[in-house]
């Protein structure tokens, strides 16, 4: 029977494995993280050896496997909406609409009504539209991977948005023989995916204390511009981007402890990348373009193949672009250059107290959920401190009346 890996950091999860196998004898199951692996079952095995052979993560340290070095541009899509509702300029959607406008098919990653984060495919743009904006949790691909193969040899035009490694991944399962000149791969830098488990937990919790249903999640909302605004709509309609809990999920995210663990032995965190376009925010770019940077959101593009390069051309209609160059957007972007990290004793003690203690306790001591943290919040955002104290402080006065103290 296949050893598909030794370490659980050499595995991301990516399902080639699971897809290409002959005999379905894999499945993806969670660990007690929350993660996903795969499991072989020994009764429908016949030793064939393609799914070592398929998977490339394991194997993956050499910067040559991947692209030459990328064309940079800063971009943003013309329509405002459209930008307001994605994380940065809208890159995702300008490209999504190009191929439903083909009667392409579209992968992506998007919240269902449990806020659980799959894979979906979309053949129009109300079904893309769920696929905008950045969802920090590791995306179920299920059987993304064998649909996109039925796709594109059935000669569909097909996008294909996800972390570097779903992406190469997919190039991986899909091999020589399949149509792939129909297929157009988008992924994006990548920090790292969090644990699905802590984050069904976090809205668990997030329900039971508000005592209402969440009906969408966003972990980027740009209310209060771009940035890292979390914000939870609930099933009455009511909404939630101001309190201190409903702003926990991104410190939580930040603090690197609960992240895949192939996160952290990560080979896509370079320049040369495995997919046709990279996207990003273009954090800093008011430096470099002044005039073109604004509260808007503006996408970081990195075209890193010749049909990169095609189907840019053809956006020009719905995006602006700005030619600009790597040493514009390095300095701010930590994964172009090393995977994340964190002292590996931090996330193992993470684990023991979440398994122990639970999430609201895990949010206070490594959300920033607690007293310290929300001083530095307050005097850390700059621009905003005054307006969270006086929020904050209506927050107390509300929680004091339902007799709560967190
Ligand atoms: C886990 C994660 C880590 C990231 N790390 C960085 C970073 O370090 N630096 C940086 O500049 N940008 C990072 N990004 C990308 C950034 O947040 C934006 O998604 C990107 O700039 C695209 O913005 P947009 O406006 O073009 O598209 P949007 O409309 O925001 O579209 C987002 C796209 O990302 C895909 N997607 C969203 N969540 C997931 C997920 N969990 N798994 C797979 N695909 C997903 C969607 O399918 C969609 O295609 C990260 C995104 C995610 C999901
Ligand atoms: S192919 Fe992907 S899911 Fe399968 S073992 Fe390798 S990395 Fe893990
Ligand atoms: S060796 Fe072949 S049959 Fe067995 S699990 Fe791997 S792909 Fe499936
Ligand atoms: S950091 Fe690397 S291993 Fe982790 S999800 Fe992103 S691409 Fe995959």
């Amino acid at each position: 029977m296949p050893k598909l890996f030794k370490e659980k950091q050499d595995c991301c999860g990516c399902t080639a494995c699971m897809s290409i196998c002959p005999r379905a004898a894999i499945s993806m199951r969670s660990d007690e993280k929350g993660f996903k692996y795969p499991f072989v079952n020994e009764a429908l095995c016949i030793d064939c050896g393609l799914c070592l052979k398929v998977c490339r993560f394991k194997h993956k340290t050499d910067e040559k496997d991947f692209q030459v070095m990328p064309l940079v541009y800063a971009a943003k899509h013309r329509n405002e909406y459209v930008r307001m509702q994605s994380s940065s300029g809208g890159m995702f959607t300008a490209l999504s609409d190009h191929i439903l406008n083909k009667n392409g098919a579209v992968y992506g990653a998007a919240y269902d009504e449990d806020i659980v984060c799959r894979h979906i495919r979309a053949t129009t743009k109300e079904e893309s539209a769920s696929c905008r904006g950045s969802k920090y949790v590791q995306s179920d691909t299920q059987e993304t991977f064998k649909l996109i193969k039925k796709d594109i040899n059935n000669g569909k035009n097909v996008l294909f948005t996800g972390t570097p490694c779903q992406v190469d991944g997919l190039d991986a399962y899909l091999g020589k023989g399949s149509n792939i000149e129909n297929l157009l791969t988008v992924d994006f830098i990548c920090h790292g995916v969090p644990s699905p488990r802590v984050f069904l937990d976090y809205i668990k919790y997030h329900e039971e204390r508000s005592k209402k249903k969440i009906v969408e999640y966003y972990n980027r909302c740009k209310d209060k511009g771009w940035g890292h605004t979390e914000k939870v709509v609930y099933e009455d309609g009511t909404f939630d981007c101001t309190s201190m809990f409903s702003q926990s999920w991104k410190y939580l995210f930040y603090a690197n402890v609960m992240l895949r663990p192939s996160c952290y032995r990560c080979p896509y965190t370079q320049i040369k990348r495995c997919s046709d376009i990279t996207i990003a925010d273009f954090w800093g770019v008011k430096n470099s373009k002044p005039k073109f940077g604004d509260e808007k959101g503006i996408s970081l593009v990195l075209v890193n193949t010749g049909k990169g390069k095609e189907y840019l051309d053809m956006l020009h209609g719905d995006i602006e672009f700005l030619e600009s160059d790597i040493e514009s957007c390095i300095s701010m972007q930590g994964c172009l250059k090393r995977p994340s990290s964190v002292d590996p004793k931090k996330r193992q003690q993470f684990w023991t107290n979440y398994h122990t203690k639970g999430i609201l306790y895990v949010l206070k001591r490594y959300g920033r959920n607690n007293a310290y943290g929300r001083i530095k919040r307050y005097f850390t955002d700059k621009d905003r401190w005054f307006a969270h104290l006086v929020e904050h402080l209506f927050q107390v006065k509300k929680r004091f009346k339902r007799g709560r103290c967190i």
